[in-house]
């Protein structure tokens, strides 16, 4: 079983395979899923060798001393990046050393800063995305902390709920559940409480507005917790009285979808196959062109992350992946549901962590 602290051996047996001598982490979210340095101004190098240096500013002396595993050599500096570049340095035995560098996160700025800095003998290689693979699958630590946040967000949004919906306004409940998260010890939101009722439900990200809920119509509510490092994310739909045939049926529909492709999400599934369950249901209502995204994606350190479950995705899920389950169906003008779900890939199946039920339930 994988830990924390394999990290960093993790990556450097990676560097071999791509030929890389050394791996210049600047991502904040990679950083501190390498280190558990959790401050807003460091990095991370990992080899040439067994290298592996911490790097941070004087701010953050004493907080990097508290946090980052042991095993990393911590330096501080005013500028961080160059004084990576020069730890990088020109390898003793001459010749070139490869240094692998976060082409996705990098700024072309900073990019340049390094070029100038590093010298003839390190040549800059684009390895961006080698630390999300490696994140890709959770280890038990990671697992336990994505539950503890999708548990936090249910008894969250149960505790709104019984504040009721209909009457207030889509504002007010989107900021009365960040609240609640954050008592409840959330260190932030994954991002911020979608609330849409009505047919403003027809936006997949429609922002909280001004507007009371009215009573009789659909309320989609997408959010999470962030807790720990680790992020939740589910979305339910709820009816805020009588509803009207075709709102009923279209929840229907969506419950069938995502229940359907949620028991298609096992080790071996493609994110494509699986996706393709939910497409189809959806398709042969008739509301196929209703359905616009892609069925889910990973969540770990953060709320959007591989793999994704979609008509483009390469991704074939494994063991240990937590991946969302969210088919919608949006009517311009009209109405849109969507419910969503947060489940790790498991040895003979899935096991879903969102505690919340599924069948509509009427909120007043
Ligand atoms: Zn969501
Ligand atoms: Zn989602």
């Amino acid at each position: 079983m994988s830990t924390a602290m394999d990290r960093p051996d993790r990556i450097a047996a990676l560097l071999a395979e791509r030929e890389l001598d050394a791996l210049l982490v600047t991502d904040l979210v990679n950083v501190r899923w390498l280190t558990g340095f959790t401050g807003s101004n460091g990095l991370a190098l990992v080899g040439p060798g067994d290298q592996r240096l911490f790097l941070t500013d004087f701010r953050y002396l004493t907080q990097s001393g508290e946090q980052v595993d042991d095993g990393w050599q911590r330096d501080i500096a005013a500028e961080i990046l160059p004084a990576a570049a020069v730890s990088a340095g020109v390898p003793e035995e001459g010749g070139t050393l490869r240094l692998g560098f976060d082409d996705v996160h990098l700024s072309v700025k900073d990019h340049g800063t390094l070029a100038a800095r590093v010298g003839a003998g390190v040549e800059l290689v684009a390895a961006g995305g080698l630390v999300e693979q490696l994140r890709l699958v959770k280890d038990a630590g990671e697992l336990e902390k994505i539950r503890a946040a999708a548990k936090l967000a249910d008894a969250a949004l149960t505790e709104v709920l019984g504040r009721g919906l209909a009457g207030r306004t889509e504002r007010d409940v989107a900021l009365d559940l960040e609240m609640t998260m954050r008592k409840a010890g959330a260190e932030a939101v994954s991002f911020p409480p979608i609330v849409a009722s009505g047919t403003h439900s027809a936006l997949p990200h429609a922002e909280p507005r001004d507007v009371e809920i009215a009573a009789g119509t659909l309320v989609t509510i997408d959010w999470g917790a962030m807790l720990d490092g680790y992020a939740s994310d589910c979305t339910r739909t709820y009816a805020t009285g009588e509803l009207d045939p075709r709102d009923q049926e279209i929840y229907e529909l969506v419950l069938e979808a995502q229940r359907t492709s949620l028991a298609a999400v096992r080790a071996g599934a493609g994110g494509r196959e699986v996706d393709a369950v939910a497409r189809e249901i959806i398709t042969a209502a008739g509301h196929g062109e209703h359905f616009g995204h892609g069925l889910g994606h990973g969540v770990g350190a953060e709320v959007h992350e591989g793999p994704r479950l979609s008509q483009r995705s390469d991704s074939t899920l494994a063991v240990g992946q937590v991946v969302t389950v969210e088919p919608g169906v949006y009517v311009p003008g009209a109405v849109g549901v969507r419910i969503e779900d947060l489940a790790v890939v498991t040895e003979d199946g899935v096991e879903v962590l969102t505690g919340l039920p599924k069948e509509l339930q009427v909120i007043g």
